[in-house]
């Protein structure tokens, strides 16, 4: 392979690295792969051309048109995987190990572009939380809504995930409206930008909306802004120094930190050699130490097993390991490629050696270990190693030390406080497991603790053929953790996004919050259709319409019918006696269900027409029974409307059921989807 320039993209134009740049080498043979970055880099240019170009436009769009945009990306990309694949061998990945990268991070576009058209709104404002009633009389209302941040989001990442830490902070920054920076870590930055080059190349995105640069960021960071976000993954040394920038601190920008983790793996009591959980521990343990030759922040550091199975463990562990083929990661026979530089080897190997100190090596001899098919001196080749802690409440640097490659340490503890103990010692992690049949051990691992921990996977025999693996962090749940992890989070669905959106609380009166938020809200005006609402199509529904209808006496009869039609002969509706003496009834009362059925008997417009099915409801609430005699209307109103396919879409209506004195009897919110045209 000849010299890589990699380029970095600024205001729309490619730039070469020049000889200042960064230099990049193989991981597997440690040959110079290419330099990185420029020293003059136009900061003030970038940050003009994403807040001036790419922020507007991407505001411009709605959430759905930004969803629908992720996944004409992702679907781009997964056209270039094996390109991709090929270009991270250099930086000491496996296919399967690229496969984690580059398919993890296509996935995790796709499945905010999914998240985003079915959980946020085809609008430019999101609506967060319900609205909340803030006057006696419903004339004075507050909801949550969140608006796109106007400024730029940083993203600096770490060197393990080229493609999967640009693509899960890109997803929810640009469903969110917000145009991003890259700045990948300079080892495996080549990758990264390769991938970027097919972004651009797509056409899909704004001008402006991404943007990258490899190499140094300069003074950009100096240059932000109160409506910027820093989104930072890496060291805890690297994000100290960042989070202690003045200029950051005096204008209150967001900095979110993903940082290192002692994460850990705890087997229940419950265990036993031979077991499905012992295997399953085995198992997660091995993968995690060889996937990405452990340079995964997820990665099990730290084995805590029962006392009586600290020997088996260690020795299951070390035997599969000493098994695991190394070498070059192109070879198909490889189970464990290379690190990804020099300079991680001679980290890790510092950190083993420091963590040898006060524990035994099992298995894994750094001097003295086999590659297959490359030079283990040059190219950046470690052994997985296993080291056994006899003593782990006086051990230190087990707890503190994060050797970030093949590297775990299996531990003993007598009972489960002293379990949870240990595994607190990490100070904050990104994901602890707890391997377990027993409930009671995993909802007590969970309570003592879950406040330490971003995440608690929990598997067992009933789990294992569908769990994702301890290591897999997954769009759809929280990424992060407190303490020594940064006290940050990512991903975890919508949550994600908000890291690019300001939530603002407005208050006022129904009509003008119904005006805000795009839907209507309990109190707003109610003006009257102009025709039955189900005889026209979506696009001519107007929010806030609404019909009435009734009223319909409900009589004795009519409840008898609907108790033996249905089944349903609770005493509330057929012994007047038994329903006196509830204290909730006057007497024998209407069923609920038989209002429901009635409400829709009152306000459906029978014919064929533009509403095709009634596909479920929301918050139902039974105000107040209803008794022979009493007499019910309804009002529909229409709440609101989400387009869903290219011929229909979902209408959300208001329901509410009233009796003859206008008390209030049911409200509920019906959904029904709708053809656009009648
Ligand atoms: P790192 O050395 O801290 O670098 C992280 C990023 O910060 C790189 O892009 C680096 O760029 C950049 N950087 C360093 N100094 C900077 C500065 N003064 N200004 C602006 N950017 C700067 O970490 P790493 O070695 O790449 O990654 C390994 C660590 O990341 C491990 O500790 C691992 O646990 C952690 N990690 C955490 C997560 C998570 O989600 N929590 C995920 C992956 C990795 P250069 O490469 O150009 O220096």
């Amino acid at each position: 392979m000849g010299l890589i320039n990699v380029n970095s993209f600024v205001a729309g134009q490619w730039i070469a690295a020049d000889e200042s740049g960064r230099p990049i080498a193989s991981a597997v043979t440690g040959e110079p792969l290419g330099l990185a970055g420029r020293a003059r880099l136009d900061t003030q240019g970038l940050l003009d051309h994403a807040r001036l170009k790419g922020g507007p436009a991407l505001r411009a769009m709605t959430f759905h048109e930004r969803a629908r945009m992720l996944k004409a990306l992702a679907l781009e990309l997964s056209r270039h995987k094996e390109e991709l694949y090929r270009l991270s061998h250099t930086t000491g990945a496996t296919t399967p190990d690229a496969m984690i990268d580059i398919d993890g991070g296509i996935q995790t576009m796709l499945v905010y572009a999914s998240k985003g058209r079915r959980e946020m709104p085809d609008a430019h404002i999101y609506v967060d939380g319900e609205t909340e009633m803030l006057s006696r009389g419903g004339t004075f209302a507050g909801q949550h809504v969140a608006t796109p941040l106007k400024g730029v989001a940083v993203h600096i990442n770490a060197f393990n995930f080229p493609v999967w830490g640009m693509l899960e902070k890109l997803s929810p920054a640009l469903l969110a409206g917000m145009p991003a920076i890259v700045k990948p870590a300079t080892a495996t930055c080549h990758v990264t930008e390769q991938c970027f080059r097919r972004m651009i190349a797509s056409g899909i995105l704004p001008d402006g909306a991404v943007q990258l640069v490899t190499g140094g960021l300069g003074d950009l960071l100096d240059r932000l802004d109160y409506q910027d976000v820093v989104g930072f993954t890496g060291s805890a040394a690297t994000a100290l120094k960042l989070r202690f920038n003045p200029h950051l601190i005096e204008n209150s920008v967001r900095f979110v930190a993903e940082q290192d983790s002692l994460n850990a793996s705890v087997l229940g009591p419950d265990a036993t050699p031979g077991s499905p959980e012992f295997d399953i521990l085995v198992k997660e343990a091995v993968r995690e130490i060889t996937a990405k030759a452990g340079q995964k922040c997820t990665a099990i550091r730290r084995l805590i097993v029962p006392e009586a199975l600290f020997g088996p463990v260690g020795d299951a562990i070390a035997e599969r390991l000493s098994k695991v083929r190394i070498g070059d990661p192109a070879l198909e026979t490889t189970r464990m490629g290379a690190l990804a530089s020099a300079e991680q080897k001679a980290d890790v190997l510092d950190k083993v050696g420091r963590i040898a100190s006060e524990c035994r090596m099992l298995t894994g001899d750094p001097a003295n270990f086999d590659v297959d098919g490359a030079d283990a001196e040059r190219g950046a080749f470690l052994p997985p190693m296993l080291l056994a802690c006899d003593d782990p409440d006086e051990a230190e640097i087990v707890h503190s030390a994060e050797a970030f490659g093949p590297v775990s340490t299996v531990m003993p503890y007598r009972d489960l406080d002293q379990a949870a103990r240990l595994m607190n010692r990490g100070r904050g992690s990104l994901v602890a497991s707890v391997i377990t049949h027993d409930p009671e051990v995993a909802r007590t691992l969970v309570l003592e603790a879950g406040a330490a921990h971003g995440r608690i996977y929990v598997n067992n025999r009933d789990s294992a053929g569908e769990a994702t693996g301890h290591g897999s962090p997954l769009p759809h749940m929280v990424h992060g953790g407190p303490g020594r992890a940064g006290g940050g989070e990512e991903l975890g669905g919508i949550r994600g996004v908000m890291h690019y959106m300001q939530r603002t609380a407005i208050q006022g009166s129904p009509d003008i919050l119904s005006a805000v938020t795009g839907r209507w809200i309990k109190g707003a005006a109610k003006p009257k259709a102009s025709a039955h609402p189900f005889t026209r199509g979506f696009d001519a529904l107007a929010i806030g319409e609404t019909i009435e209808a009734g009223p319909r006496t409900v009589t004795l009869e009519d409840i008898e019918h609907f108790a033996h039609f249905t089944g349903d002969t609770f005493y509330a509706h057929m012994d007047e006696d038994a329903a006196k003496a509830n204290p909730f009834f006057p007497g024998r009362v209407a069923h609920g269900y038989l209002l429901l059925s009635f409400a829709a008997g009152l306000f459906v417009e029978p014919s064929p027409g533009p509403v095709l099915a009634n596909t479920g409801l929301d918050g139902l609430r039974f105000m107040k029974p209803v008794s022979p005699g009493d007499a019910i209307s309804v009002s529909l109103t229409v709440k609101r409307k989400t387009r869903r396919t290219d011929e229909y879409g979902e209408v959300r209506w208001h329901v509410a059921v009233i009796n003859q004195d206008g008390d209030d009897v049911a409200e509920y919110e019906l959904h029904t989807m709708n053809a656009y045209q009648a």
